[in-house]
């Protein structure tokens, strides 16, 4: 479904992606790990169509997207929740919800915002209450929510699970199982594999704007202790 091949990427003079290379299709799921600044929110920043590419290519159900913009690829079906979740503070969580429903009034796929609420019992309980008074677990599923209503073919998630509690993060887990379920795609980016190593169908490590390694889920359980021992000592 979405491609990225041999990207590079900059901000400014800055190089911060070099020759990357990474792939998803409908229910697989890409965990994509490295320390601090090793490039994998620039990644997924390519992947949303937020940052251009210097060159590679970016390739969409086998097409070469010539110009790649947000509004390009979210119209494609490829739902983008960044590090910081980006909720309107002014607005109610229903209001949050209701604004992704209508900017996608023709849904592609089952999401409404009485099946966010099934899968996040916490945002029915907290539907009234403005984006700016929620807990960071509760802005979390909130960005999910959103871009669920988005009706996405693809899911790319910046650290979802960054300083959560656990309970909150079994609920991401979950609804991650369920979007995977309806046959969409998900890149979850996270500092190490604790939380996707259940859920991932391939893996990669990324060190200073490249793969340092990339696999299956079969080659990564082969070779679990090494690419732990990678991703700690990066
Ligand atoms: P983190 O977990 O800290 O978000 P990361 O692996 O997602 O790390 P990136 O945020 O992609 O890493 O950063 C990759 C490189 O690009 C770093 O050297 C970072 O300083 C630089 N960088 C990121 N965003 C910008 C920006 N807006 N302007 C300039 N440089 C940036």
């Amino acid at each position: 479904m979405l491609t990225l091949r041999n990207a590079d990427a900059c901000y400014g003079a800055a190089q911060a992606l070099h020759q990357v290379s990474l792939s998803a299709g409908p229910g697989d799921v890409l965990a994509l790990a490295g320390r601090n600044g090793a490039g994998k929110s620039t990644a997924l920043k390519v992947l949303a169509g937020h940052l251009a590419l210097r060159s590679g290519t970016l390739e969409f159900d086998g097409k070469t997207l010539a110009n790649p913009t947000p509004e390009m690829m979210s119209h494609l079906g490829v739902a983008y929740v960044p590090e910081d979740r980006q909720v309107f503070p002014s607005l109610s969580v229903r209001e949050n919800l209701v604004i992704s429903t209508v900017a996608h009034p023709r849904p592609r796929g089952g999401w409404t915002i009485d099946r966010v609420f099934e899968l996040f019992p916490r945002l029915k309980e907290r539907r009234r209450a403005f984006g700016q008074e929620l807990s960071g677990g509760e802005q979390q599923m909130l960005a999910i929510g959103r871009a669920l209503l988005c009706q996405p073919r693809l899911l790319l998630l910046d650290e979802p699970t960054e300083g959560l509690a656990p309970v909150v993060v079994a609920a991401v887990v979950e609804a991650i199982r369920e979007i995977v379920a309806e046959k969409a795609g998900i890149i979850i980016v996270e500092q190490n594999f604790t939380v996707p190593e259940a859920l991932a169908t391939s893996f990669s490590v990324m060190d200073t704007g490249r793969i340092a390694w990339n696999g299956t889920k079969a080659e990564y359980m082969e070779n679990r202790r090494d690419v732990m021992s990678l991703l700690s000592g990066l």
